[in-house]
């Protein structure tokens, strides 16, 4: 399908972008908006951060923003930015520069001011980034980044092995940009970045981070796996040994790295792409422990004990390096470690489910125990013919959720009908570990669907496990 990108953006850039333009035009500057504004509204991407490159110097626009009443934070003067705060948001506004040696292949080692707006625009990475628009002038594209954005690319501007030698997050970059829009990257780009992969080494892991919970964020992983595996790898050295890990066993028909593009391609179809994050984080992680745990049968079949947990250890790991936030992490990884944990569909089957997952993340059972079922859903239809038709039984577990989801659920000791001090004056013991294992075997019973949440059946419980003690 081929579709025509408009000569102009779809909608104006709003009023308080405008007011900031215009400021630094009556006192002589030249000034255009610039990058992913100009980028998503020629695709009808609504509400991008505004970005504004002048030519006036980062003293002169402080001045003139200022003397016209707008707060002003200087936020990278050496490299030229000051941030505005106009109509109650931040605008960033870059002094037209060109960026030095990158001794470092991340930060330019000095900047250099320049006077024209293309200059600036030729530094920029891909040529969809490198475009400017002026509310009078119109489009800026030197580079033809409206063809690009037309023919669904991301390119480099200028030389694609340079500019990535430069700066080798701009791997990263391209393979977020390319998962976000659908686009493809372009052939020469393509190269280039699987020959750049390397340098990915010396990027901080928050900035790697970042990046790939861009790419991870777009639904798109299972993509970015399959087609810029280099990049990823380079990106995740936990992800190389499951490059072509062939796991020799019947119920797979693919590599590890294949099995696991799948389930990150699955979870979106069985939440029609708006699957959570921590569900999309855990579908790239799920089998990242499998090439650790592998072993071989005395008949030559592989198996993999243990890999979930350990899986969830590495993914812990992996992610608190990478500096994403610790919710984030502790829903992701609750889904790794349970991904095989054996359920029915059965209420009790459930309830233990509830149970586990509300002691894996506090508060958190019923949300992640409707994830847990669409990732073992999307990993049952990603290993082998014979292993699909669970999926069946994952959606019945799935309405049996929902009953429970209807009821009273029980899933910690604080909703069973009787506390602790009930079992401190009926049992006639002290407070103290005693107390709390009682209350963890009544709700073990309840959850089990063994003994009822009321006052009255969990007292009879209660003289039942007494005597037991005696
Ligand atoms: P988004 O914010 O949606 O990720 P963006 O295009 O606004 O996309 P930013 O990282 O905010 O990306 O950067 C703003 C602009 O600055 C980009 O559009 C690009 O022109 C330029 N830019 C940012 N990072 C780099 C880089 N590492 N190398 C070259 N140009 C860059
Ligand atoms: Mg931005």
């Amino acid at each position: 399908m081929t579709r025509t990108i408009p000569p102009e953006p779809c909608y104006q850039p709003p009023s308080f972008a405008i007011n900031v333009l215009h400021v630094l035009e009556e006192h002589g500057f030249e000034a255009w908006i610039v990058g992913g504004w100009v980028r998503d509204a020629l695709i009808n991407l609504p509400s991008h951060d505004v970005d504004i490159t002048t030519s006036a110097r980062c003293e002169q626009s402080a001045k003139v923003m200022r003397d016209a009443g707008f707060v002003v934070q200087e936020t990278g003067t050496k490299h030229g930015t000051i941030t505005v705060i106009s109509g109650g948001h931040a605008v960033e506004v870059t002094t037209f520069r060109v960026d030095g040696n990158y001794s470092d292949h991340r930060h330019p080692d000095e900047v250099r001011f320049v006077d024209s707006v293309e200059e600036d625009l030729g530094r920029r990475d891909f040529t969809v980034n490198a475009m400017a628009y002026h509310p009078e002038r119109g489009l800026l594209d030197p580079f033809g980044g409206r063809q690009d954005l037309q023919d669904k690319l991301i390119r480099a501007v200028g030389d694609p092995a340079k500019r990535f030698a430069e700066d080798a997050l701009r791997v990263m970059r391209a393979v977020r940009f390319a998962c976000r829009m659908g686009f493809e990257v372009e052939s020469a780009t393509h190269e280039a970045l699987v020959e750049a992969a390397p340098g990915l080494a010396d990027v901080a892991q928050e900035r790697i981070g970042k990046e790939l919970n861009g790419i991870v964020a777009s639904g798109r992983a299972g993509w970015a796996l399959r087609h810029e595996t280099d990049v990823m790898c380079a990106a995740v050295p936990e992800f190389v040994p499951m490059r072509g890990f062939d796991q020799r066993s019947t119920w797979h028909s693919y590599d590890v790295m294949e099995h696991t593009a799948r389930v990150c391609n699955a979870v979106e179809a069985f939440t029609a792409g708006v699957a959570p994050l921590e569900l999309r984080w855990a579908a790239l992680l799920h089998d990242v422990g499998k090439p650790a745990c592998f072993v071989l049968d005395d008949r030559g079949r592989g198996h993999f004990y243990g890999h979930p947990v350990a899986g969830a250890e590495m993914a812990e790991w992996m992610m608190q390096r990478m500096g994403l936030p610790g919710p984030l992490i502790e829903g992701a990884v609750a889904l790794v470690r349970y991904h095989d944990h054996v359920v029915r569909p059965t209420a009790r089957s459930m309830r233990r489910t509830l149970a586990v997952m509300e002691e894996a993340v506090p508060g958190r059972a019923l949300q992640l125990s409707y994830e847990l079922m669409d990732i073992k859903r999307a990993d049952a239809v990603s290993k082998q013919l014979k292993c699909a038709s669970y999926a069946i039984d994952l959606d019945q577990m799935d309405a049996i959720l929902r009953e429970e989801q209807r009821g009273d659920m029980v899933l910690r000791v604080t909703d069973l009908a009787i506390s602790g001090k009930d079992v401190i004056d009926f049992m006639g013991i002290e407070p103290g570990p005693m107390v709390g294992m009682v209350l963890s075997r009544l709700l073990a019973a309840v959850v089990d669907n063994e003994v009822e949440n009321t006052r009255e059946a969990l007292f009879d419980e209660l003289m039942i496990q007494a005597q037991e003690l005696d």
